[in-house]
This record gives C-alpha cells, sequence and structure tokens, in this order.
C-alpha cells in the first residue's frame, strides 16, 4: 500500500514525505533519487542521457538500493553525488526515456508491494499505483519553489528559476509519465506553509481514510 505524493521539484515532497513517513512509520520512497542514479551512471560511463538507447541500456544495467537514508548504486553510496546541478539536469533528460520509465516504474511497483510506503515523484498516483488509497498533488508557486532549491543548493534564485522552468515544460510535456494531478488526488498548495502544517494536514487525511 502507497500513499502518493506527487508535484513539481521543489514543492517540498522530500521533506514532507520523508516526515509523514516517519510519523505513520511507513517506509519512505524517493522516486526521483532513482532517475538521478540512472542519470549520474551516465555521466560517469560517458553515455548521453538525452538517449534514448544509452539511457535505457544504462538503466537496466545497475541495481539501485536504499539503506537507512543511503541511496545506493550497485551496493556503493551516492547519495550527495547525485544532487548535484549537473545531475539534477541529466536526471531531466532520463527520465523522458519510455525505457527508463518503465525500468523505473518496475521496481518502484516491486518496492510498494512490500510495505506500507509513503512515495513521491511525479506519477505515483497516475502510473505506478492507480489504486492509491491517498494520493496528494503537492504545488507551490514557482517562486516559492525555487526559493527553497536555491536555499538547499546555495545557487542563485533566478538560476534556479529559469532552470526549474526547464524541468517543468520537461516534466508536464514529455509522453510517458507526464506531471498532472490524478482526478482523485488532494491538491495542497504549500506556498507559505510549513512543511510541519503540510504534514499534519496528510496524516489527518490518512487517518480519515483509516489508512493510519
Ligand atoms: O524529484 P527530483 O527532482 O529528485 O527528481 C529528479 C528527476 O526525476 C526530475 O527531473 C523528474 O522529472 C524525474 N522524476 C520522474 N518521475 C518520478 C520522479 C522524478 O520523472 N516519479
Amino acid at each position: 500500500m502507497v500513499i502518493a505524493i506527487d508535484g513539481p521539484a521543489g514543492a517540498g515532497k522530500s521533506t514532507v514525505a520523508r516526515s509523514l513517513a516517519e510519523a505513520l512509520e511507513f517506509t519512505y520512497l524517493d522516486s526521483g533519487a532513482m532517475y538521478r542514479c540512472v542519470a549520474l551512471t551516465c555521466l560517469e560511463w560517458g553515455a548521453d542521457p538525452s538517449s534514448s538507447g544509452e539511457a535505457t541500456s544504462t538503466a537496466e544495467s545497475i541495481e539501485i538500493g536504499f539503506d537507512e537514508g543511503e541511496v545506493l548504486i550497485d551496493g556503493v553510496p551516492v547519495t550527495d553525488e547525485i544532487r548535484t546541478p549537473e545531475v539534477t539536469e541529466a536526471a531531466s533528460q532520463v527520465s523522458v526515456h519510455p525505457g527508463v520509465r518503465e525500468a523505473m516504474v518496475a521496481e518502484q511497483r516491486r518496492l510498494i508491494e512490500t510495505a506500507p510506503y509513503v512515495a513521491e515523484g511525479r506519477d505515483i498516483g497516475t502510473v505506478v499505483a492507480p489504486d492509491s488509497p491517498l494520493k496528494v498533488f503537492l504545488t507551490a508557486s514557482p517562486e516559492a519553489r525555487a526559493e527553497r532549491r536555491a536555499a538547499e543548493t546555495g545557487q542563485d534564485v533566478t538560476e534556479v528559476l529559469a532552470a526549474q522552468e526547464d524541468r517543468d515544460r520537461r516534466d508536464t510535456e514529455r509522453e510517458h509519465g507526464a506531471l498532472y494531478a490524478a482526478d482523485d488526488a488532494v491538491t495542497i498548495d504549500s506556498t507559505g506553509k510549513t512543511a510541519d502544517e503540510v504534514v499534519a494536514e496528510i496524516a489527518a487525511l490518512a487517518r480519515d481514510r483509516g489508512l493510519a
């Protein structure tokens, strides 16, 4: 069983999904980290992230793992390496390829069957787990999202905002796994709200629906 939290970059999904999982004693799944692992491996192997064939065979050749807050590629921790601006850009490129998505979605479905999960991403409620009993579409104004990302990475807000627009376009316009709110999703706008407030809101929904 999975609580799905989808939305654009910088809406606060990671912070919210992580603390919600902790509050409900569910397992947290960061699906974006998986696309980042494919991107990092492409860059390390000299494969072209924008080539469907190269990115797909890279995705199919690696084993992505999660262990006590660490993200692993073939058993090696890459938790910090997958957060650089270069990997962020390449992750946005690899995630448009249907072959990459197929490999990631299969692994995500396998994981969420093993325990109660809170999973965050772009297509959890629409593709990975359309039967999820609680889907949240978490959003915020573009400026608020860019400010959050800039605070995390130390980059300039204007730069982040420009790169974010490109990634938003790729997220919403790609043919497979495009970002949109499922019909039965609850939309929450986190602009001006603290992470704790959003977590409390979702936890209340989970309790109302008998999930926790
Ligand atoms: O959420 P995060 O920024 O870590 O995601 C990294 C990249 O992976 C983004 O470009 C996003 O488009 C992609 N992604 C995706 N599907 C998901 C999660 C992330 O395509 N379920």
